[in-house]
């Protein structure tokens, strides 16, 4: 009867508990080549729903779905959907080994961690799903490397016809997020774009920022990194980071020009994003020149290796 207690009692505990574990077997890869013959055991990612506070845990590809959906138009090339996965997963990798978040390893917010949305609420049709899901599942497991490490796979959305140094954005040299060129995005939808505000306005932002302009002849020349895009800029006798003068003014990308006079100050703009990494427009145009998701990714990030998750 004793035995029988602790048996049930144990049926239960495994019951209750098994859900929390989120085990899933290990899958062993069909790759062709020798180095993917690592059996993939499916990690599970623990991610914040930031509209409703709630945690949910999903298996990592299940989760990518979700990601890539998210993050990049099912119009895409193939190999430009595969390389966005991996990239899309070695981000997660990272944050699996250093969680963004008290309560959960990443978030759904592009803006904090990495968009997501849910499968079941995409609209974008079953074929696209489809179509996404199978990049997701042809590169299952793989991430990229650096010496051994996840690389930390930052990606944007178009850059301005060279990715930019990320020692230029965040000033950290970072081995494998050098300067790429990435030509064939000036004729994507938007690639140059322009703001125009008034003089007032414009002297009123930098001003609370610590300038003390009064002439549009006190907008400097901006200096320039060798991607293009604005390393710095004085202004009023302060000089700003193209990085703050696009946060300022909300600009698509630091990669800008100036213009001024009396009454009105325009910006002209190219790309958009950061600059670091993969430029998601750039690899959908490498996809349609033939490369396959791995060159493309080897393109952005310098020197990495591609490999299953260990
Ligand atoms: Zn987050």
């Amino acid at each position: 009867m004793k035995t029988e207690l602790i048996c049930a009692s144990l049926l239960f505990s495994a019951m209750v508990f098994m859900p929390c574990l989120t085990y899933v077997p290990a899958i062993e890869e069909a790759h062709p080549s020798p180095a993917y013959d690592i059996i993939y055991e499916e990690p599970s990612v623990s991610v914040l729903n930031i509209y409703d506070g709630s945690v949910f845990s999903v298996p990592m590809e299940e989760y990518l779905l979700g990601v890539v959906l998210a993050e990049m138009p099912a119009s895409f090339e193939e190999e430009a959907l595969k390389a966005q996965s991996v990239a899309a997963r070695t981000y997660t990798k990272g944050k699996l080994d250093s969680p963004a978040h008290e309560n959960a390893d990443i978030c759904m917010a592009a803006s904090c961690c990495q968009a997501y949305i849910y499968p079941s609420l995409y609209e974008g049709g079953e074929e696209n799903l489809l179509k996404v899901k199978a990049a997701v599942d042809d590169t299952k497991g793989e991430i990229m490397t650096y010496e051994n490490e996840p690389v930390l796979a930052v990606f944007h959305s178009m850059s301005a016809g060279k990715t930019e140094d990320a020692e230029n954005v965040w000033g950290n040299s970072v081995p494998y997020l050098k300067s790429a060129e990435s030509s064939g995005e000036e004729s994507v939808d938007r690639f140059e774009t322009s703001i125009t505000i008034s003089f007032s306005e414009f002297m009123n932002k930098v001003n609370s920022e610590g300038a003390k302009l009064s002439s549009p002849s006190d907008i400097g020349k901006p200096l320039l990194s060798d991607a293009g895009y604005v390393k710095s800029i004085i202004i009023g006798g302060k000089s700003f980071k193209g990085t703050e003068i696009r946060s300022l003014f909300s600009l698509r990308s630091a990669a800008f020009t100036i213009t001024a006079d009396d009454s009105l100050v325009t910006f002209s703009v190219k790309g958009f994003g950061h600059g670091v990494g993969m430029s998601q427009h750039g690899a959908n145009v490498l996809a349609k020149e033939g490369k396959s998701y791995e060159k493309i990714l080897k393109h952005y990030y310098k020197g990495v290796d591609i490999e299953i998750i260990r």
